[in-house]
């Protein structure tokens, strides 16, 4: 190529097309005009390239919250999981004493089904935050807490609620909003709430039916299903309807009769309050509640895909840990 030349590359269809210039007379001032041209050139190429960068990446989020918009979550729950497997490392000896002595489900379990309880634990506790409200925070709490949600969900594929981010420990019962009568538990769309006395209570006595941590645990999964998208198990949410179609007709008798049956009188206030506590007596008095309701019974077992009553625990196995 001609030192005095310049060329250009053309990458067309294949061809490189080459153009010769003559290169004008250069003074001083044209000479310096140039360099500084070229100093612009390359400023404006960088700015081009950095322009373009930024534009790509802002797409790039733009699409992803567009078509998947649960991506910031996911990705939450990645490091989420990466902290879990740390902490189980650490703590899984102590963890399992801790459920040996409190959980009477978790006695129960086969030694394979007990370690993958303590792993699903660790992940349900490392992905929410536990705000405590006038009460000391104890190792336990959190524990004993995400492994009544665990309990609950042990035979569904997703088990992690993550709608609710944060879980509230209160001290004892508390009052909340115009309502009079205090409180032992609730949950609401910005979280789960517990009175620790209330929980601790429902496993000191595991017989009578009456668990708050089961019982608000059980509100927690319905929310999560019905209510709002994030945290849905599609297996539950379809087997629900099923389950409802005995459910409901047993929640019609309950309310004309007076007495409430073996479920009692506030199952029979909402058919919300009737699931909350289908679930405490399915887990607390499994035997008296295959009796009693039979067909509601098996259409618990079902929906929850564990029978407590059977040594295996789970109907079919779950594929995720
Ligand atoms: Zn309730």
């Amino acid at each position: 190529m001609p030192q005095d030349s310049t060329y250009i590359l053309m990458g067309f269809q294949g061809d490189t097309v080459y153009r010769t210039v003559q290169e004008p007379v250069r003074t001083d001032t044209a000479l310096l005009l140039q360099r500084v041209h070229v100093m612009t050139g390359k400023q404006q190429y960088r700015a081009d390239w950095v322009g373009n960068w930024l534009f790509g990446i802002f797409m790039g989020v733009l699409l992803i919250r567009l078509f998947f918009p649960r991506f910031p979550q996911r990705l939450r729950l990645f490091f989420y999981s990466l902290k879990a497997k740390g902490v189980y490392d650490d703590k899984q000896i102590d963890y399992h004493a801790i459920l040996q002595q409190y959980l009477p489900y978790y006695r129960n379990l086969p030694p394979a089904e007990q370690e993958r309880f303590v792993r699903r634990t660790v992940v349900f506790m490392t992905t929410k935050q536990f705000e405590y409200v006038e009460i000391a925070p104890e190792e336990r709490m959190p524990l004993l807490i995400s492994a009544t949600a665990v309990q609950l969900t042990f035979g569904l594929e997703h088990y992690l609620m993550e709608h609710f981010e944060k879980i509230y420990v209160m001290h004892h019962d508390y009052h909340y909003g115009f309502n009079s009568v205090p409180f032992q538990g609730h949950v609401t769309h910005d979280g789960i709430y517990l009175s620790w006395s209330n929980f601790l209570k429902g496993y000191d006595n595991y017989q009578d039916g009456d668990n708050v941590g089961l019982h608000e645990m059980a509100h927690a999964l319905a929310y999560v299903n019905f209510n709002v998208e994030d945290g849905r198990d599609d297996d539950f949410h379809d087997r629900f309807v099923r389950f409802s179609r005995t459910g409901r007709a047993v929640f019609e008798d309950m309310q004309s009769d007076h007495t409430g049956g073996f479920l009692g009188r506030y199952a029979a206030t909402r058919y919300e309050e009737f699931w909350a506590v289908c679930v405490e007596n399915f887990f607390e008095r499994p035997t008296s509640f295959k009796i009693q309701l039979p067909e509601l019974y098996a259409a618990m077992c079902v929906l929850l895909n564990q029978d407590i009553l059977t040594g295996n625990v789970l109907l079919s196995p779950v594929e995720n840990v």
